[in-house]
This record gives structure tokens, C-alpha cells and sequence, in this order.
């Protein structure tokens, strides 16, 4: 951001610190002369200087000015504003997509000869640009199960630069011990990079935990109503000037201005939205489960008792997740049976959706991986994975519960 915005908010309020959704709702804002109440859109590439000294100077700080809008805008200052107050970071830059920003975040300072070590459990294309990506450019990488601190540990070698990880992750819901994994990294002299798109900035805090950089694709729960593609890198302000943002200038992996826009607006109402659907969410699976021998296999929920890693979740998450994932009996003919059957939850790989949206992983979002790879990651013929919306909470659990009942039938 070439310009920092001038701070509408006090940086405390009588000592104590502002709350979430306060700076969800005023952070960054950087008001014109018109003084609107809502952030204005600035859809303008480039900027006009008073004279060729104003220029001159602009060009050489890269301060008190924009110059042109692939790598500033005065949207997207204020979208990476709000995002730094929720996450606690010094710098951030908005990004096309959630993928641009995890590419970026990665390459902007990864070289040949460097190493990599991830959680297996990732994304697809998380894992496409750990996996396949970056080896093309001389990035070596070791995948682990980012459960295991064991397997973190050994996997660490004199070149390994970068960590990277989700937690939750994708579709399993499996978590990694942020602050563990990250004293092993930076014992081994590795930044930590965390995708934390499942819980966001509403229930996990990585940078708080030691984490280095957080990105998000705020394609998900910060626009949270299905519209336009986003992401953000959140670091340090080392990291981001002198690591992202060279690359982030001259590559053009930005967020467009209409973009930030929304997502401005998607913030304000990012709170109500995660709480309510994380609710709904805790509702649904503990109905799913009360299934359990009637046609579910599974039920796997981050906020429940019987989640594998439920002390972990309890230590370094401040709530449970907007998505469910569980297992039916009877494989791949009893998921579809059960997704044909759904009245309400609309078939899509996508999530953080205000609609309630359920995907069939095996078939979809994993379809490329081999059968033993999706075995070891848990992805099963029968499982599903379900981002809950923020429709009425009772027709939910009717929708599911009779779709598991057509599923044996
Ligand atoms: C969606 C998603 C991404 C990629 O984001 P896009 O905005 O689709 O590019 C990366 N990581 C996780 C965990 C995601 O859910």
C-alpha cells in the first residue's frame, strides 16, 4: 500500500483493545472529501500527480501516494487495513485469488535449491504448487501428516525454507498444532506459513501462535455470499515489503478494486455470519451423529468432543468450524443416493457460502489423486463434506436427516 490510511478508529478504546467486530465494521476506512459512511470504490488504474517533482518523489519512496493501481489502490489499502487489525499484522497485500495469494506467498522468496515441507492434507491446488509447482523452479518438498510433530520434525533439512500448512484442512478437517510446528520450523530456520481459510480470523490467530504468514481466499467466508474471487497475505512488516511485495508489483497477482470492494462489505457482516453458521454447523453434526449405525459412518467436527484432536482444537481455536465433514455407509452409491436426495444444500465444491453448500470430495475436489493417496489422506467413497449456510437451522438437519434416510433405504 503506498499510502498508510489515516486511522479513523483510536487505536484502543480507555486502555482495552477494540473488539473484532468493531474493526470489522470501521477498520481502514480512508474517507474522500465527500466524507461518505461507506468505503467508496475506486475503480481507477492509475493516479494524477500536481507536477513532475510530486512524481519524482512518489516514484522514489513509494510513500504518501498511489501510483498505480496493480500494486495500490486506495480499496484495497483499506480491504488490507481491516484485514491487518483482525489478524494482528504489521503488513498485507490483497491478492486475485485465494491461490494467488498462497503462490505468492510461497515464490516470493523461495529459490532453487530450497525446501519445502507440508501437510499432506491440502487444498488440491495447495497441493498442486507444493507438489508440482515449485519443484519445475528447483523447490524440493517433503509431504507429511501435518498431525504427526514426529513427521515435522524429521522432515526438516539444513535447506528447508518454507513450512506450510491448513488447519482445519481440507476435506478432513484434521488440525495441525500451530505453535509446535512452528518452533520446529523456526529451530530449523523455515517460515511458517498457515492457510487459514477454515477458521478464520474469527477463530484462530496463527500469527499469535508463531506463525509467520497468514493467507486466506477470501472467496470464502470474508465475501461469504458467493460472489467474486479474493485473497490476502498477512506477515510482518519485513516480510512484506522487502519479500512479497517486489513480487507482487511486478507480477500482478492482485486483487481488482470492485473485488476489495465487496469484500469490505463482506467484512462487516463476517462475524454474525462465521457465529451463526458455526452454530448451525454444531446443530447439524451433532444430528448427523445422533445417525451414527443408521446410516452414518462418521462425523467429524472440529467443536465436538469426539473429534480426534479435540484438546488441540480446545487450545488454539476460539470456536469450531462452518463446515462438516462425515461418512455415510454403503460408499459411493449411498453419497450419491444422499446428495441426490438433498431439498435445500446445493451441490458445489465451494464454501463459506451464506447458502449451505456439500461437495463429494472422491469424486470432485480429489477426483486426481490415486486411490491409495485419498485413503491415506481419509477421504473415503462415502464421505462428504458440507459447508453450512445460513438458512433456518431445523430445515438443515430435516434436509440431512432424511437424505441419510433415503441414502439406506
Ligand atoms: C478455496 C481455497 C483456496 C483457494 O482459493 P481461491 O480463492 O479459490 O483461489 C486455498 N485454500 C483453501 C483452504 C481454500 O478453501
Amino acid at each position: 500500500m503506498a499510502q498508510a490510511p489515516k486511522l479513523n478508529l483510536p487505536a484502543d478504546l480507555y486502555g482495552a483493545p477494540l473488539g473484532l467486530e468493531t474493526n470489522m465494521v470501521h477498520g481502514g476506512i480512508l474517507r474522500s472529501q465527500f466524507a461518505e459512511t461507506s468505503e467508496a470504490l475506486f475503480l481507477t488504474q492509475g493516479y494524477v500527480y500536481d507536477s513532475p517533482e510530486q512524481a519524482e518523489e512518489r516514484f522514489k519512496s513509494e510513500s504518501g501516494g498511489f501510483i498505480y493501481s496493480r500494486y495500490a489502490n486506495p480499496t484495497l489499502a483499506m480491504f488490507e487495513e481491516r484485514m491487518k487489525l483482525l489478524e494482528g499484522a504489521e503488513g498485507a497485500r490483497a491478492t486475485a485469488s485465494g491461490m494467488a495469494a498462497v503462490m505468492s506467498s510461497l515464490m516470493c522468496f523461495l529459490k532453487a535449491g530450497d525446501h519445502v515441507v507440508a501437510a499432506r492434507a491440502l487444498f488440491g491446488s495447495c497441493l498442486y504448487v507444493v507438489q508440482d509447482l515449485l519443484p519445475r523452479y528447483g523447490v524440493t518438498s517433503t509431504l507429511v501428516d501435518g498431525r504427526d510433530l514426529a513427521q515435522w520434525k524429521k522432515a526438516m533439512q539444513p535447506n528447508t525454507r518454507a513450512v506450510f500448512f491448513e488447519s482445519p484442512s481440507n476435506p478432513c478437517l484434521d488440525l495441525v498444532d500451530i505453535k509446535a510446528v512452528s518452533e520446529i520450523a523456526h529451530d530449523a530456520g523455515a517460515l511458517v506459513v498457515v492457510d487459514n481459510v477454515f477458521a478464520t480470523p474469527m477463530y484462530q490467530s496463527p500469527l499469535k501462535l508463531g506463525a509467520d504468514v497468514v493467507v486466506y481466499s477470501t472467496t470464502k467466508h470474508i465475501d461469504g455470499q458467493g460472489r467474486c474471487l479474493g485473497g490476502v497475505v498477512l506477515s510482518s512488516e519485513k516480510y512484506i515489503k522487502e519479500q512479497l511485495h517486489p513480487f507482487y508489483k511486478h507480477t500482478g497477482v492482485g486483487m481488482s478494486p470492485f473485488n476489495a470492494w465487496v469484500m469490505l462489505k463482506g467484512l462487516e457482516t463476517l462475524g454474525l455470519r462465521v457465529r451463526a453458521q458455526a452454530q448451525t454447523a454444531l446443530q447439524v453434526a451433532d444430528a448427523l451423529a445422533g445417525l451414527k449405525n443408521q446410516g452414518v459412518q462418521r462425523v467429524i467436527f472440529p467443536g465436538r468432543a469426539d473429534h480426534p484432536q479435540a484438546e488441540l482444537a480446545k487450545r488454539q481455536m476460539s470456536g469450531g468450524s462452518t463446515l462438516v465433514a462425515f461418512e455415510l455407509a454403503g460408499g459411493k452409491t449411498a453419497a450419491f443416493k444422499f446428495l441426490n436426495a438433498l431439498k435445500i444444500i446445493k451441490l458445489s465444491n465451494n464454501l463459506g457460502d451464506a447458502k449451505s453448500l456439500i461437495t463429494h470430495p472422491a469424486t470432485t475436489t480429489h477426483q486426481r489423486l490415486k486411490p491409495e493417496e485419498k485413503a491415506i489422506l481419509g477421504i473415503s467413497d462415502g464421505l462428504v463434506r458440507l459447508s453450512v449456510g445460513l438458512e433456518t437451522p431445523a430445515d438443515l438437519i430435516s434436509d440431512v436427516s432424511n437424505a441419510v434416510r433415503a441414502a439406506i433405504s
